[in-house]
C-alpha cells in the first residue's frame, strides 16, 4: 500500500485531555497536507476507556480528518511498550507518509519505538517541518550546539519527527468538515503487555509546572551566587509563578531538569517570561520567543537577551528583584 497521510500521536495529559502539543502538530499539518495532495491528517489516541467526545470535537475543531481511538481499561496506565506497540500497528495497518509527535518524555518514547519497529528515520526535537519540491518532509533542528540549524531529508517512510512542545502556534479551522472517528481498530488481546504497574506515586517536585504557567520567572548563571534564586523565588510567589532557568542554572544545581529551558529543555509560551542574569544564548532563546511579553533583566547592556526582550532592566539583579519584590508586597 502507498503510504498515505499525516499520523499524530494524540498523547493525552494525566487527566485525559488532549496535550496542546497535539493541537499545534494538527496546526501545522493543515500546512503541510496542502502541499501533500490534501491526504488526510490521522490523530492516534490512545488510552483508558473514558469519554471521548470532547477529545474528538477537540480534534475536529482543530482540522485533524480522522481521529483513531484505542480505549481500554488495559491502557489506564502508561507503559512503553504496551503503547508503542499498538502505536506501531496502526502505522503499519495505514500506513502513513508521515508519523508526528510531541517531543515530551512520552512522544520520544514512542516515536523511538517506532521508527525502530518500521525501520525508519526520525528527526528528534525539530524547530521547524515543510514539505519540499518533491514533496519530502523537510525536518529542521539545530545542530553544532544551536549555532546551525540543519534540514533533514529522510530517505525512507514514514518520515518520522517529533517537536517540542509550544513551537507552533495550535489554531482552530476555519475551514471545520466532519471527522471520521474509528473506534478499536486494534486487537489488543494481540499485543502482549510485559509490563506490570504494581504501584504509581505522584512525583512531587514541589515546582509549578512550566507547560501552562502564565507568568515564569527563570534564573540564569548571573542569579547563581548568594541568595539570587531566593529572589527569584521570592518574585515568582508574589506574582503566582513558575520558576524555571537555563542550562547553567541546572548544571550548578539551582533548578531541576524540569525546570530548565532550552533546547535540551522544555519550550515555554508564557504570557509574561521575566528573564534574571540569562544572557540570551540560541539554546535558551529559541524556546522563549513565543512569550507574549519578555522583561530581561542583566548588568551588562550589551547581553543578547535584550535584543528580544520587550522591556529591559540593565542593572544588578541583587539590587532590582529586591525592588520588584517589595512593589508586590
Ligand atoms: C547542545 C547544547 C544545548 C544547550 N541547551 C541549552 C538549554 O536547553 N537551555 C539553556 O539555557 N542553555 C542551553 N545551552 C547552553 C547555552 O549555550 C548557554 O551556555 C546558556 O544558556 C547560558 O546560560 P546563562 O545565560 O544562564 O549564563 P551566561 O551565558 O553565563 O549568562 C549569565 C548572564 O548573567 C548576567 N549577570 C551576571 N551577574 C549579574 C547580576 N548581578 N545582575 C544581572 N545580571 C547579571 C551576565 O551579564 C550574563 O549575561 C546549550 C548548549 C549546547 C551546546
Amino acid at each position: 500500500m502507498e503510504p498515505n497521510g499525516i499520523l499524530i500521536f494524540g498523547e493525552l495529559t494525566n487527566k485525559c485531555g488532549l496535550r496542546p502539543v497535539v493541537k499545534e502538530l494538527i496546526t501545522k499539518s493543515r500546512e503541510l497536507k496542502t502541499k501533500l495532495w490534501n491526504q488526510k491528517i490521522s490523530v492516534c489516541v490512545i488510552g483508558p476507556r473514558i469519554k471521548y467526545d470532547d477529545i474528538i470535537k477537540e480534534l475536529e475543531e482543530y482540522g485533524a480528518d480522522e481521529a483513531v481511538i484505542v480505549n481500554d481499561d488495559r491502557l489506564k496506565d502508561y507503559n512503553t511498550i504496551y503503547y508503542s506497540d499498538i502505536f506501531t500497528q496502526l502505522a503499519l495497518k495505514y500506513p502513513p507518509r508521515i508519523i508526528l509527535a510531541g517531543a515530551t518524555y512520552i512522544g520520544k518514547e514512542i516515536a523511538a519505538y517506532t521508527a525502530a519497529k518500521l525501520e525508519t528515520g526520525l528527526t528528534a526535537d525539530c524547530t521547524d517541518l515543510s514539505i519540499n519540491d518533491i514533496n519530502l518532509l523537510v525536518s529542521t533542528r539545530p545542530t553544532f550546539g544551536g549555532k546551525l540549524t540543519a534540514d533533514i531529508l529522510c530517505k525512507t517512510f514514514p518520515q518520522m519527527a517529533t517537536v517540542q512542545e509550544h513551537i507552533f502556534t495550535a489554531e482552530k479551522t476555519q475551514n471545520k468538515s466532519n471527522i471520521n472517528v474509528i473506534f478499536n481498530w486494534i486487537d489488543l488481546d494481540k499485543t502482549e503487555n510485559k509490563i506490570q504497574i504494581t504501584e504509581r506515586k505522584e512525583k512531587n517536585s514541589g515546582h509549578r509546572s512550566l507547560s501552562d504557567a502564565k507568568i515564569i520567572v527563570s534564573g540564569g548563571a548571573g542569579a547563581c551566587k548568594d541568595d539570587g534564586f531566593s529572589l527569584i523565588y521570592q518574585l515568582a510567589q508574589r506574582l503566582g509563578a513558575a520558576v524555571g532557568g537555563s542550562r547553567e542554572a541546572y548544571e550548578r544545581g539551582y533548578i531541576t531538569k524540569s525546570q530548565q529551558i532550552g533546547q535540551t529543555g522544555t519550550a515555554v509560551a508564557p504570557e509574561l517570561y521575566i528573564a534574571v542574569g540569562i544572557s540570551g544564548a540560541n539554546q535558551h532563546i529559541g524556546s522563549i520567543t513565543n512569550s507574549k511579553k519578555i522583561i530581561a533583566i542583566n548588568n551588562d547592556p550589551e547581553a543578547p537577551i535584550f535584543n528580544y526582550a520587550d522591556i529591559g532592566i540593565k542593572g544588578d539583579l541583587f539590587k532590582v528583584l529586591p525592588e520588584l519584590i517589595k512593589k508586590f508586597d
